[in-house]
């Protein structure tokens, strides 16, 4: 059985669709995601093209940040985060998004399985999941 998540932004006039499993699904404390999403730890899923299917860029909001190849999508409407493209260049979809399409809890099948860049941390985090330093754990 292939899982279908049917997800939104606040105004709903954006939806995105994924399927089936992420590829990963983890916690990034790297300086780009710091940045790009404004967060301490970046809490996120990433999928192949063929298991998502995007929005139009035309009802988007795009943050791209010039110097690094990262960019933010959102709601062009009511500014909401929805996806992002990072450098190995899947789509990665935060948790948050899923949280919200599911009455604020993240579907089992979504949970975290890592820390990447836990050597770049802001926070520490005391959980027992694999840690990688860098982004060896994934082959970054
Ligand atoms: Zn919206
Ligand atoms: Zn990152």
């Amino acid at each position: 059985m292939s899982q279908t998540y049917a997800l939104s932004c606040d105004c709903g006039k954006v939806t995105l669709t994924a399927r089936g499993e992420p590829e990963l699904s983890l916690y990034c404390h790297c300086p780009s995601c710091r940045d790009l999403y404004s967060v301490d730890i970046a809490s996120l899923t990433a999928w192949s093209d063929d298991n998502i299917e995007l929005p139009d860029e035309s009802q988007l909001f795009v943050h791209k940040m010039a110097d690094r190849e990262m960019t933010r999508y959102g709601c062009a409407e009511c500014g909401m985060t929805l996806f992002g493209r990072h450098k190995p260049g899947m789509p990665v979809v935060p948790h948050g998004v899923f949280r919200k399409a599911n009455g604020g809890h993240l579907p089992e099948a979504l949970a975290p399985t890592m820390h990447l860049f836990y050597g770049d941390r802001v926070i520490d985090v005391d959980d027992s999941l694999q840690k990688s330093q860098g982004g060896e754990l994934v082959g970054l």
